[in-house]
């Protein structure tokens, strides 16, 4: 039976909805949250047995694993995100827990925690950096007052991070720790747009940092049960083959439960993918359409992936009297903020990372008298997927070893009181997002891609995830399945 001998078929007996959402990340989940909350029938369509995407936990031993966020931009005066909170009654439903410093910066002789108060961490950098105080202000002034800047920056030609910060600050310390946080966001200043980087950074300092108590599948599941609340139908453990088009228009979506070939088949006068556009465009649409929106697809790049050790510790690291929620260290062979690129694609080695103690906040990760933390760095999938098996589960213990001897010389004697640990490299986000090359904030936020038209769809058919507007991250995920569920309503 071909797809259309299928389509044909069930056209008889149409499953119609007004809106299928093809994937459960923070985009999928929220446009389909809003969209049932607005009377719509929605049916979401997921390929994982759990809701979230990115945005998940996992359970080993004792321990509660959260695969991905270390902390989620704040809920300042004006957040969005609040807003969307409040109209989807997030806040009462799932916990955030306040973290308490921004970062701590660990590199060479330097030790600095910065906090998220953007005037209390100016204090903290005068201190370690009197002769920039120009600099610092600088900065500070650009990443606050972003959404003003750009706007008066939008026919402009767009900077790069790495170029402004060479042009405002002279120690290439101070450049550094500014930097201590990049890989939130991207793996090389002199790509990452300005634009985009002071917009999400300042949220980080005006807003503060979040977790989400008993992880952020707590968020995903909320989400996933008000749709249900609401009417919708969320499917999982089902993945979404095709998008069905008639007249140049998406009409629907064939899927099937997973290790079956038992083609089903759904249709809606909407369609949301949550899925990356690239795999959107490249593996769900038939050819005609395929070749229209190739050509934006094509004007962007995949952005970086990230590696993850998941550690459950049989102690708090209180007790060994470590008590940071989040460290970066920068690798002593990086001389300045040009050699942090090489640094993240060079060997595990010398790769500089992070370290998160979820253990520090009230986490709810760990039973009483244990923690969890991780250690985690930028990734990318050509150093996995030409891996056998074997050779993929002997490079993961191999890296593993690495960054725990690292962690050691950081923690002294924090490998002592490791219980389990566990490596999620980009080929495993790939597996379990579907994301092209295990990216996990859509497309690079290059000065190019802030200056690039939208992705023009085709009729009927809309974009909702980490690749669309707003771009990556918690904060964007959710920005952007709102907005796309407003696109829908809005439509006459
Ligand atoms: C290790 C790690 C650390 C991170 N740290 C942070 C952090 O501290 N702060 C922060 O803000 N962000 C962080 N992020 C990034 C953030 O989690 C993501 O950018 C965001 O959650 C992406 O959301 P999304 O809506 O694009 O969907 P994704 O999370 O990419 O999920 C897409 C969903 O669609 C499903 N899907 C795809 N194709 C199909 C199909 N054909 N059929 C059915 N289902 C399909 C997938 O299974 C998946 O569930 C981190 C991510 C990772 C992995």
């Amino acid at each position: 039976m071909t797809i259309n001998d299928v389509i044909s078929s069930n056209k008889i007996n149409k499953m119609q909805y007004d809106v299928i959402i093809i994937g459960a990340g923070l985009g999928g989940l929220t446009a389909g949250a809003k969209l049932a909350k607005e009377g719509k029938k929605v049916l979401l369509v997921e390929q994982h047995s759990v809701p979230g995407g990115c945005a998940t936990t996992f359970k080993r031993k004792d321990f509660l694993f959260e695969v991905g966020l270390h902390e989620m931009d704040g809920f300042q005066k004006r957040d969005v995100k609040s807003k969307i909170f409040r109209d989807l009654d997030v806040f009462n439903n799932v916990d955030f827990v306040k973290v308490p410093e921004f970062y701590r910066f660990v590199y060479k002789d330097y030790n600095i925690v910065i906090p998220h108060d953007p005037e209390e961490a100016k204090t903290v950098l005068l201190k370690h950096f009197p002769e920039d105080q120009k600099g610092i202000e600088a900065y500070f002034y650009q990443i606050l007052n972003a959404k003003e800047i750009n706007k008066k920056n939008e026919e402009k030609e767009e900077r790069n991070l790495g170029e402004f910060l060479d042009s405002i600050i002279k120690n290439k310390d101070l450049k550094l720790a500014l930097l201590g946080n990049l890989g939130y966001f991207h793996d090389d200043p002199y790509s990452l747009s300005l634009s985009y980087y002071s917009m999400a950074q300042g949220s980080y300092y005006s807003g503060g940092g979040y977790f989400i108590k008993g992880g952020s599948q707590k968020l995903s599941d909320y989400l996933s049960r008000f749709i249900t609340e609401n009417g919708g139908q969320v499917i999982f453990n089902h993945l979404v083959t095709n998008i069905l088009i008639e007249d140049d228009k998406a009409i629907g979506i064939s899927y099937k439960k997973n290790n079956t070939n038992n083609i089903l088949t759904a249709y809606a006068n909407n369609i949301i993918s949550n899925s990356s556009i690239p795999l959107t465009t490249n593996t769900l649409l038939p050819k005609k359409q395929r070749d229209i929106l190739k050509p934006f697809v094509d004007k962007r790049k995949i952005g970086a992936s990230l590696l993850t050790i998941y550690l459950g510790f049989n102690k708090p690291l209180k007790e060994l009297e470590y008590n940071y929620y989040s460290t970066f260290i920068f690798d002593d062979s990086i001389n300045n903020i040009a050699d942090i690129k090489n640094n993240n694609q060079g060997d595990f080695k010398n790769r500089s990372f992070t370290f998160i103690d979820y253990g520090q906040i009230d986490s709810a990760l760990a039973p009483k008298g244990k923690s969890v933390g991780v250690i985690c760095c930028i990734d990318y999938i050509k150093d996995w997927e030409r891996l056998d098996k074997k050779g993929y589960v002997s490079k993961k213990e191999e890296v593993a070893q690495i960054f725990i001897d690292k962690l050691e010389l950081l923690i002294p004697g924090i490998k002592s009181i490791i219980d389990y640990y566990e490596v999620g490299t980009s080929k495993t986000i790939k597996r379990y997002t579907l994301n092209p090359e295990g990216a996990v904030y859509g497309f690079s936020q290059t000065p190019l891609r802030a200056k690039l038209e939208p992705i023009k769809s085709i009729k009927n058919l809309y974009f909702s995830s980490a690749w669309t507007k707003i771009g990556g991250g918690f904060s964007g995920a959710i920005f952007n399945g709102y907005l796309c569920a407003f696109d829908i309503i809005r439509k006459k």
